[in-house]
């Protein structure tokens, strides 16, 4: 048997899922006539109170558009530096949009609006333009921590005032909602461009929706086209979203519950030093002493349990759909053995 904690990215479509995806109505979505892709976008829009949304094909994508429309070649983003859209996007930050990015160290991967105006760019035409922020939430890299809702309406306040765009990746928002309470409409008013994943714990296979006002999607679309993202017959997995949205949202507490259990028997593993305060669906354990996560990735994974290295000291374990309780109980007693 396997455990399979190394992403939430693995969930498998629901049988529910499979036949909403089978009998959605078609269309070709490069000339905007897919009715299933529209009625996702529309709906995702109207959900965060934006004018206007599009389907892309991974978080990737639906970042790296945001950043191409917001920033030109020779400005810079501004970002914590555990962040996905610098880490993990395989430098798109440079290669796509021809920008810069100047990193803060914020908590966990959060940071504040002290810090932000801090490193905002002297108007100076020796500095490197200072055009977009982007903030994570929940940040991946910071074991799954959120944002406080009056850092971000402080965060947000802050950049109306100085005329900097705003920029959210919530791959993983839907998990902070789960927790918090807050309403989608709030990050709606916060932020000039939010990008949601569908196929990390909603359960769908491929898909992310970045959301805007009316002006901004229509530049997302010509730079969504230009990268090759523009599809046909998309709504076969926009119908996963819509179900993923409607039926698989507020389930994202068990694996917030299950994310707990784990972090509270690694904690009372000799061979850990700590575990990162457990916020959503992400644990990320630190190795004690000399010991590598090289060397117990390997033996976790022998063992049957599935998880990733984050770092020459740090292991990721995420739950998602596809993790029970059953699974929790042979976790337990595998690790136990190790
Ligand atoms: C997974 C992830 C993305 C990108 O999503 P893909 O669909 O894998 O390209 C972006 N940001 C964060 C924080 C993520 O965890």
């Amino acid at each position: 048997m396997k455990i399979e904690l190394r992403s939430d990215t693995f969930t498998l479509p629901t049988a529910g899922m499979r036949d909403a995806m089978f009998s959605a109505p078609l269309g070709d979505d490069v000339f905007g006539e897919d009715p299933t892709v529209n009625a996702l976008q529309e709906k995702v829009a109207g959900m965060f109170g934006m004018e206007d949304a599009l389907f892309c094909p991974s978080g990737t994508m639906s970042n790296q558009i945001a950043i191409s429309v917001h920033v030109s070649k020779g400005q810079e983003v501004i970002c914590d530096e555990l962040s996905h859209i610098y880490l993990y996007e395989g430098g798109g930050i440079m290669a796509n949009a021809g920008a810069s990015v100047k990193l803060l160290k914020g908590d966990l991967g959060r940071l504040t609006k002290a810090q932000i105006q801090a490193s905002i760019s002297p108007d100076d035409i020796h500095a490197c333009e200072s055009a977009l922020v982007s903030l994570e939430n929940t940040v991946n890299k910071g074991g799954g921590s959120i944002y406080e809702t009056s850092d971000l309406q402080e965060i947000s306040d802050f950049c109306r005032s100085t005329n900097i765009p705003l920029h959210l990746d919530g791959a993983r928002l839907f998990n902070a909602l789960v927790v918090t309470g807050q309403q989608p409409v709030q990050f709606g008013n916060w932020f000039d461009s939010i990008s949601i994943c569908l196929s990390k714990g909603l359960g769908s296979p491929v898909g992310s929706v970045l959301v805007g006002n009316k002006a901004f999607i229509k530049k997302a679309r010509r730079v969504r086209k230009r990268l090759g993202g523009g599809w046909r017959q998309a709504g076969l997995l926009a119908a996963a979203g819509i179900y993923a949205l409607d039926h698989q949202v507020e389930r994202l507490a068990e694996d917030h519950a299950r994310a707990q259990a784990i972090g509270q028997i690694c904690a009372q593993l000799p061979w850990v030093a700590q575990v990162l305060p457990v916020k959503t669906n992400i644990v990320i354990i630190q190795l004690s002493g000399h010991v590598t996560s090289a060397e117990y990735v390997p033996k976790l994974v022998q063992k049957g349990i599935l998880c990733a290295p984050f770092g020459p000291q740090y292991i990721r374990f995420v739950t998602h759909l596809n993790v029970g309780d059953d699974d929790l109980i042979e976790f337990e007693k595998l690790i136990k053995q190790i």
